[in-house]
């Protein structure tokens, strides 16, 4: 029996701790000081970078080795807005009453995978129906093949809001829905929402402070919350240690978000000079979603493809988010790389960069946006954004250069995630 012991520990210590993965690189991508570095070996052991050597470095016989010579080599990608229950398409409405929640688990076991393999190896999901939460236990075990998955649940709304759940439905389908499918309507309700979602299992909390363009409702952009919800919501989702994200195209609504004390600002759209100040001063973040505005703007012309009280609000707002992302960040806005992928289909995350490169900002800075500032806002910095000794083995790579050439970001061909590599 002692003999079998011994044997299965040797087993199990050679599986998990005697084998370390050396990956060298060419170019390295120093997320820290925005610097490249170049001919540098990674060491992995288990699910951690053990150490950064200078040149190309080879383990012992049992260790592997991978060739990462000719490429550009970067901590795994963080994405700050993506919806992993759901993926754009003519029939997304009518699957509001159709689609089981085994059947929406099934479909975001694929939307998983094609984000990991487009080099995200940790996303926020903000909103689902909570088959996210499921979805990230799913991904921490190893059962499905996704990137770490900080999660919302159900976003919040007000009654008839963006994220009411029966919005466009008819009214024997309605029926009320209160905080604990996500509506507030008071101060009592906004606590009450949030405490739920703790205990549902989320992360973090969504909150649509304006009205939307997807939702099967007339406004695209007015506000939906009172100033003393928001704050409701802001100061008990404290208490859990969350943070708030707010989905916001108004002015209005997003100045009260900011001053309610949301960390991160979805999309932005129609944000004046002030509200930018605000943000600057409360220290909140813009999450661009450029990709969608884009994605939005030309699927309103096909048509049939949405509602029809959605396409005159996707012509209005989807145009404008580059242009606001521009300002904002010329202003000196706090930019969190965020794409809303779902809303366009899984895996394109990766177009964002150029989007972001083409409105102003230096390639460099979008790397780091998707790398340390995302790390910062999930209080993961001293876990994920950078390839540092005592990191998690998040790591990706690129063919070329990204600083030469931004596309290069939308063709991931190296992917670990915890030690794991997923794609090579
Ligand atoms: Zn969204």
């Amino acid at each position: 029996m002692k003999y079998i012991y011994t044997l299965l520990f040797i087993c199990i210590s050679t599986t998990f701790f005697g084998q370390d993965t050396y990956l060298q690189c060419g170019k390295l991508i120093d997320t820290k000081t925005g610097k490249i570095l170049t001919e540098k070996t990674i060491v992995v052991t288990g699910n951690k970078i053990t150490s950064i050597k200078s040149g190309y470095v080879t383990g012992k016989k049992e260790d592997t080795t991978i060739d990462l010579k000719d490429k550009t080599v970067m901590p795994g990608l963080i994405d700050m807005h993506v919806h992993m229950e759901m993926e754009t398409n003519p029939k997304a409405y009518l699957q509001r009453y159709t689609d089981n929640e085994a059947d929406i688990a099934f479909n975001s076991i694929e939307f998983a995978e094609k984000t990991l393999m487009a080099g995200f190896t940790t996303v926020r999901d903000l909103g689902g129906s909570g088959v996210n939460i499921s979805l990230k236990k799913a991904t921490q075990k190893g059962k499905v093949k996704g990137p770490r998955v900080f999660t919302a649940g159900k976003a919040l709304a007000t009654t008839g809001g963006h994220a009411d759940p029966t919005n466009g439905s008819k009214r024997s389908l309605i029926g009320d829905p209160g905080p604990k499918e996500g509506v507030v309507n008071s101060i009592e309700d906004a606590k009450k929402a949030v405490r739920q979602r703790y205990k549902n299992g989320a992360d973090l909390i969504k909150i649509t402070a304006t009205g939307g363009v997807l939702s099967v409702a007339k406004s695209s952009s007015n506000p939906q919350f009172t100033i003393e919800e928001i704050k409701a919501i802001c100061e008990t989702a404290k208490d859990y240690g969350f943070h708030v994200a707010a989905h916001a195209h108004g002015d209005e609504g997003m100045q009260r978000a900011v001053l309610g004390g949301v960390k991160t600002i979805e999309h932005g759209t129609l944000m004046s000079e002030k509200t930018m100040d605000l943000m600057k001063q409360h220290d909140a973040y813009l999450v661009p979603t450029i990709t969608a505005g884009k994605e939005v703007t030309q699927k309103a012309t096909i048509d049939g493809y949405y509602p029809a009280i959605i396409v005159p609000k996707a012509l209005e707002i989807g145009p404008k988010i580059q242009n606001t992302f521009k300002k904002a960040y010329d202003r000196g806005v706090g930019i969190a790389f965020g794409t809303d992928a779902g809303v366009f289909k899984h895996g394109q995350n990766g177009k964002e960069f150029a989007f972001m490169v083409e409105a102003g900002m230096p390639a460099i800075a979008t790397i780091q946006s998707a790398t340390i500032t995302n790390a910062k806002i999930l209080n993961m910095q001293d876990q994920i954004g950078q390839i540092t000794p005592g990191f998690l083995a998040d790591i990706v790579a690129v063919n070329d250069d990204p600083t030469q050439k931004i596309k290069t970001m939308e063709n991931v061909v190296f992917v670990m995630k915890d030690g794991i590599i997923y794609k090579k």
